[in-house]
């Protein structure tokens, strides 16, 4: 039976490996568009900053596919692990969300497409596992907005499997924010800066990751 030093290793393995990206990033998009000089011309798709997105509840409306091409991710590396996930759940009676049941009503989910999962207990404190159930989410950013209240590790991307790269992205053009940007599509999926930051420092930045150029950086 394994010692609670190990379950602490394990989870702290469980936090290096958290380079992964719950809720797999969309592969490539197959149409493309192509942008550039003759010296290079490179495909290129459309991607949101998450950064800059204040999940106003676009994405899950104005795609021009019914269930949206932008889904809802979480960074394993970035979260906190909560009990009470403020991403989880809706805030229940006392303002708080610790130890409240699972039931239906009280996720803030309107799908049911997170996956709470029991990882490990540490003193007195429990901690779970946020997983995006892909299918399941439409995308409605309610589980960002909420998650914003604590680490921010859930995020909205655009899938590359399902996003037809139109030409125009009617949910670029409603974006109040404009977080939406045609990126190189060797590097499809954007990230929060906080996460990019942390995964850098252990060596461990996914290839696929775009990155803003230095004169964009706030
Ligand atoms: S339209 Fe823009 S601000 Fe609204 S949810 Fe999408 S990316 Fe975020
Ligand atoms: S709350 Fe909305 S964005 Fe978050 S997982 Fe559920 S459907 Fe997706
Ligand atoms: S490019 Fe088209 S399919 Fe892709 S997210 Fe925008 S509207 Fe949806």
């Amino acid at each position: 039976m394994p010692s609670s030093n190990d379950k602490t290793a394990d989870r702290r393995q469980f936090l290096v490996n958290g380079a992964r990206v719950a809720g797999a990033l969309g592969l490539v998009g197959g149409v493309g568009y192509l942008a550039g000089n003759a010296q290079g011309r490179e495909e290129l798709v459309w991607q949101l900053d998450p950064d800059k997105c204040i999940a106003c509840g676009n994405c899950a409306t104005k795609c021009v596919l019914d269930i949206s091409a932008v889904k809802c991710v979480n960074c394993f590396h970035a979260c906190g692990y909560c009990n009470g996930c403020t991403g989880y759940f809706e805030k229940v009676e006392g303002g708080t969300s610790q130890g409240a049941s699972t039931s239906a009503e009280n996720q803030l989910c309107p799908t049911g497409a997170i996956e709470r999962k029991f990882i490990e207990k540490r003193s007195t404190s429990l901690y779970f596992e946020y997983t995006i159930i892909e299918p399941l989410c439409i995308g409605c950013g309610k589980c960002v907005e909420g998650c914003a209240k604590m680490n921010g590790s859930m995020y909205l991307q655009v899938m590359h499997n399902r996003c037809l790269n139109c030409n125009e992205c009617s949910i670029a053009v409603a974006c109040p924010t404009q977080a939406f940007r045609r990126i190189p599509a060797s590097t499809p999926n954007m990230m929060k800066k906080i996460g990019i930051h942390a995964l850098k420092a252990i060596d461990k930045l996914p290839p696929e990751i775009y990155e803003l150029p230095e004169e964009e950086e706030a």
